[in-house]
């Protein structure tokens, strides 16, 4: 169970791959999350990074890779992972494939003029990373878990702009390099979070 999450930003990988995660019992490995608790813990590399993120740019390849080769070692990667936001370009693809043999790239596919909706009114918790969008609140700005919802500061409308344009420059030619390997699976991601997921269980689960 070596799995990749493909799609441009607010496709709805993060959702579904902690779904996923919790289904499979495997480890999830997100890139984005990982940046964001180096952010907040202020270290060196967080400092880089932030630089990056805020503008809607990609953080430079050979800091994530650094930072994913590390994170593979990790024993809880053993029964099977999830990567979610990462390669997001060539470069980090083909070093990946130098490490790993992956089973299965999900291709979460949506429009952009959906993306835009979906991430001016995307709310995060900044305890445990779960994502809402206001027209499902009702009004409430608590997560589950109790934590006053915010509002990612690379979701404002000039950032998922360029955050688009990136995902179109760098990442999207990912899923012509995966298809060639006959390892890409496209899932409709326009459709609900459960049928979504139930897409994406029926491409797992024969993986
Ligand atoms: P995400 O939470 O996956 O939307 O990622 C948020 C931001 O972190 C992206 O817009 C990038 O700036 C950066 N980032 C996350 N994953 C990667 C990656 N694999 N390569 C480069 N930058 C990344």
């Amino acid at each position: 169970m070596r799995w990749v999450f493909l799609g441009p930003p607010g496709a709805g990988k993060g959702t579904q791959a902690a779904m996923a995660v919790k289904a499979y019992g495997v480890a999830h490995i997100s890139t984005g999350d990982m940046l964001r608790e180096q952010i907040k813990a202020q270290t060196d590399l967080g400092q880089k990074a932030k630089s990056y993120i805020d503008k809607g740019a990609l953080v430079p390849d050979d800091v994530i890779l650094g930072m994913v080769e590390e994170r593979l070692k990790q024993s809880d990667c053993e029964k099977g992972f999830l990567l979610d936001g990462f390669p997001r370009t060539l470069v980090q693809a083909q070093a990946l494939d130098k490490i790993v043999e992956l089973d299965c790239v999900v291709n979460i596919d949506v429009p952009d003029e959906n993306i835009v909706r979906r991430l001016s009114g995307r709310r995060v918790c900044p305890d445990c990373g779960a994502t809402y969008h206001i027209s499902t609140l009702n009004g409430k700005e608590t997560c589950d878990c109790g934590a006053s919802l915010v509002i990612r500061p690379d979701d404002n409308e000039q950032t998922v702009k360029n955050r688009l344009n990136t995902y179109h420059e760098q990442t999207k030619p990912l899923i012509g390099y995966y298809r060639e390997k006959g390892i890409l699976r496209d899932i409709d991601g326009t459709r609900s979070v459960e049928d979504v997921f139930s897409g994406v269980k029926a491409v797992l689960g024969e993986s």
